[in-house]
């Protein structure tokens, strides 16, 4: 699923601009600098896939890519950017919203979790968003390698109690290290099961 080539499709701001459904996808959500462009770099190998979805103006859509020709994978919009003025996170939600109630191809979300910090007010809000949208979402922790094992161990759990909350969480978490190379085959097994 990984082997092949990795295009960026489009940057969609509006229902209307959505690729057509023909396709399985899953998609990536988490907070803005919590690892989301480093994982997907090394989901798929490539130095700059997830580029895009960093440069000013691309960071609002959300963001298609294809994996070979028949699987989509998905770059949302990171949240809880505390500089981005009201209305426009307001125009990102109602996109979200609809993106994940209406997107009948999409298999899974992947919500990234700061291993540094564990889940945040934000993490839950989009986990409820996913609660009510019926959207089946795992989490991934992130830079596993930038603290110490306690202190991983103990934002593990607490990510694993915050889980236990919302009834369209799956169980089990990944955790991952861009820079390291940790867990990044069993997402992409994860993955390569789904799509
Ligand atoms: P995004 O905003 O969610 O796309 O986050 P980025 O992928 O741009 O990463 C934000 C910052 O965290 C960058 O400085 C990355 O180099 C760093 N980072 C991301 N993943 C890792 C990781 O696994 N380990 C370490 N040590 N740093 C990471």
């Amino acid at each position: 699923l990984f082997a092949g080539p990795v295009d960026f499709v489009k940057g969609v701001v509006a229902m209307s601009g959505m690729p057509p459904a023909d396709r399985l996808e899953v998609c990536f959500a988490g907070r803005s600098n919590v690892g989301k462009s480093s994982l997907i770099n090394a989901l798929t190998n490539r130095k700059n896939v997830a580029r895009a979805s960093n440069t000013p103006g691309r960071t609002q859509e959300i963001n298609y890519f294809a994996l070979g020709t028949q699987r989509y994978l998905v770059d949302l919009p990171g949240y809880g950017y505390a500089a981005a003025p009201l209305p426009v996170v307001a125009k990102w939600q109602a996109l979200l919203k609809s993106y994940l109630s209406g997107r009948q191809t999409l298999r899974r979300a992947f919500v990234l979790i700061d291993g540094r910090h564990g889940v945040k007010d934000v993490d839950h809000e989009i986990m409820t968003l996913l609660d009510r949208s019926a959207v089946t979402f795992q989490a991934v922790m992130t830079k596993a390698d930038k603290i110490s094992k306690v202190e991983l161990d103990q934002n593990i759990d607490q990510t694993r109690a915050a889980l236990a909350k919302h009834p369209a969480a799956f169980p089990e978490l990944i955790v991952t290290s861009s820079e390291k190379g940790l867990g990044i085959e069993t997402l992409r097994a994860t993955i390569a099961t789904l799509i």
